[in-house]
């Protein structure tokens, strides 16, 4: 066929575009199939007050159980669930999970409580009804609602300003917590950060990583924990995976970490934040429960 068009390049460039295509038309019908049919499971991250040890709460992770492909990391269909419209199921579906969990987790003996933290898309944002979604699990789960955090990326400030602005507040309203997600690395305004009712700064972690040695990543972590604490937002260091990058954190003034260091994330069985004995893997407590330093 190539021949007889004469448009050589054609010949190699359509075939491997079909083939993505296809591919990617298997794996959106494997998506659907996988969130009627029990493979999607949700593991669960601590983040830990770096003061005191405590594990504040848990980050929920989507996983994808694939009978063949094995575990799925969300970085390889979050962004197919979203172009495919999917993640709106799936996100309400977390959000379930998540909130079902950390009911369980409510003790009269804790005041203070376990957080759980969700993920949210920004077209569950923008095309979902993310609100009513939100209060619903509550409901259901009887989760108090400042325990939910919903984890939203910079990406959001790219839609409508007037629209999310709104939403942010409603979602306020229920009396969730909000926090922004990898923060430093997309579509950043300072100014957004003033106007949108966040609570939290999640400092993404490639400014996290080596920030004991490098001291670039030392100059960014050290203003955006200035920019937090002047804004009064709580912070949070993602991807910390060595002790030093920990004392670092700790010495910048940073509440809470969460990374490989402090804790992996794991299956929901294995998160057993009991009052006084906190910890997020039964299997090797060390991980969590031992000192931090
Ligand atoms: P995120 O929200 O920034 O989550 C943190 C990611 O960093 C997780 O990757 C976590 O496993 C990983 N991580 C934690 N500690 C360390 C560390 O010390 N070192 C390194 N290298 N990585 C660490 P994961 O689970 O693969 O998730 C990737 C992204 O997928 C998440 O980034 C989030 O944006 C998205 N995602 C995950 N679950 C959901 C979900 O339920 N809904 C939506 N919309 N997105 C989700
Ligand atoms: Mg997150
Ligand atoms: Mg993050
Ligand atoms: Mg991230």
């Amino acid at each position: 066929v190539a021949k007889a068009t004469g448009k050589g390049r054609c010949e190699t460039f359509q075939p491997r575009h079909h083939a993505v295509q296809l591919e990617r038309e298997r794996l959106q019908a494997d998506l659907q199939h996988a969130l009627d049919g029990d493979q999607l499971v949700v593991h669960y991250q601590p983040l830990v007050d770096l003061g005191t040890g405590r594990i504040d709460g848990y980050e929920a992770l989507l996983r994808w159980q694939h009978p063949e492909r094995g575990l799925v990391s969300p970085a390889d269909f979050i962004p197919l669930a979203e172009t495919s419209g999917l993640i709106v199921p799936i996100g309400r579906w977390v959000l379930r999970e998540a909130t079902a969990l950390a009911a369980g987790w409510q003790h009269p003996a804790d005041p203070a409580g376990v957080h759980v933290s969700v993920n949210v898309s920004v077209r569950q944002f923008v095309h979902g009804d993310l609100l009513h979604d939100v209060a619903d699990a509550l409901r259901r789960s009887g989760l108090a609602p400042h325990l939910l955090t919903l984890e939203i990326t910079e990406s959001l400030f790219a839609s409508d300003v007037r629209d999310v602005t709104l939403k942010l507040e409603r979602l306020k309203d229920l009396g969730v917590r909000l926090a922004l997600d990898d923060f430093g690395t997309g579509y950043s305004s300072l100014s957004y950060l003033r106007r949108f009712p966040f609570d939290i700064l999640k400092i993404d972690k490639s400014f996290v990583e080596g920030i004991d040695v490098n001291r670039q990543n030392q100059a960014v972590a050290s203003a955006i924990v200035t920019l937090g604490q002047t804004l009064e937002l709580d912070l949070v260091a993602e991807g910390i995976e060595t002790p030093g990058e920990l004392r670092s954190l700790e010495a910048l003034g940073v509440r809470l970490g969460q990374g490989f260091h402090l804790g992996r994330p794991g299956p929901a069985a294995l998160v057993c934040p009991t009052p006084g004995i906190r910890r997020a893997d039964r299997r090797d407590p060390a991980s969590v429960g031992a000192p931090l330093r």
